[in-house]
């Protein structure tokens, strides 16, 4: 992943958009995607494209905020135990919309959101709002990224705990999961600790 996002960021792409007609019907009887990424729905993050893979290569989830509800819990469980993919990416982004409102939310609860909005933003509160109130940073920037990297080690936690099944393959070493974040300007994806 981290060489096709080297592509990617050099503008040479091997792999996104070339669709021949004998590897998509190859795919018609199954599939065996490699890893799985769990991304932000922003349109400038399609993971198939930053990594620069191909039709079957990826399983991908994204949801706004790149956060972790039951269903995306249960997604990776069907990738992982029907398809055995192995690796899963927990991909924040830089700029996340999601995040920043969250953090405005924190600051100055927005009374006007609907309940389904409103529930993304409470399920990011308790991993950024100690940063948000801390004080500990020099600019609203800083505080933004260290907020998205945050929320990516909140969600990778959160899917580490999130199953018995989840926790059962990662004991018998047949998943991994990864926390990075994607920078809009590079193009470049950063592993997190
Ligand atoms: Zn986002």
């Amino acid at each position: 992943m981290i060489e096709g996002n080297e592509r990617f960021v050099a503008t040479q792409m091997e792999r996104s958009g070339q669709v021949c007609c004998q590897r998509r019907r190859a795919l018609a009887s199954g599939q065996e995607p490699f890893a799985m990424v769990l991304g932000c729905s922003d349109s400038r993050v399609p993971a198939e494209i930053v990594f620069d893979q191909g039709l079957g290569d990826l399983f991908v989830i994204r949801v706004a905020g790149n956060v972790v509800y039951p269903s995306q819990i249960g997604s990776v469980e069907f990738a992982a135990e029907n398809f055995g993919t192995q690796l899963l990416m927990v991909l924040g982004h830089s700029a996340c919309g999601a995040v920043q409102a969250a953090i405005q939310d924190i600051r100055q609860p927005n009374s006007g959101l609907s309940p389904n909005l409103r529930s993304i933003l409470d399920h990011m509160h308790p991993a950024i709002a100690p940063l948000v109130r801390s004080g500990d940073f020099k600019s609203e920037r800083e505080l933004e990224e260290a907020c998205i990297r945050a929320n990516v080690r909140e969600s990778v936690t959160q899917l580490m705990r999130g199953s018995e099944c989840i926790e059962r393959l990662i004991e018998r070493g047949l998943l991994k999961i990864v926390g990075a974040t994607y920078c809009l300007e590079s193009g470049s994806v950063t592993l997190i600790d």
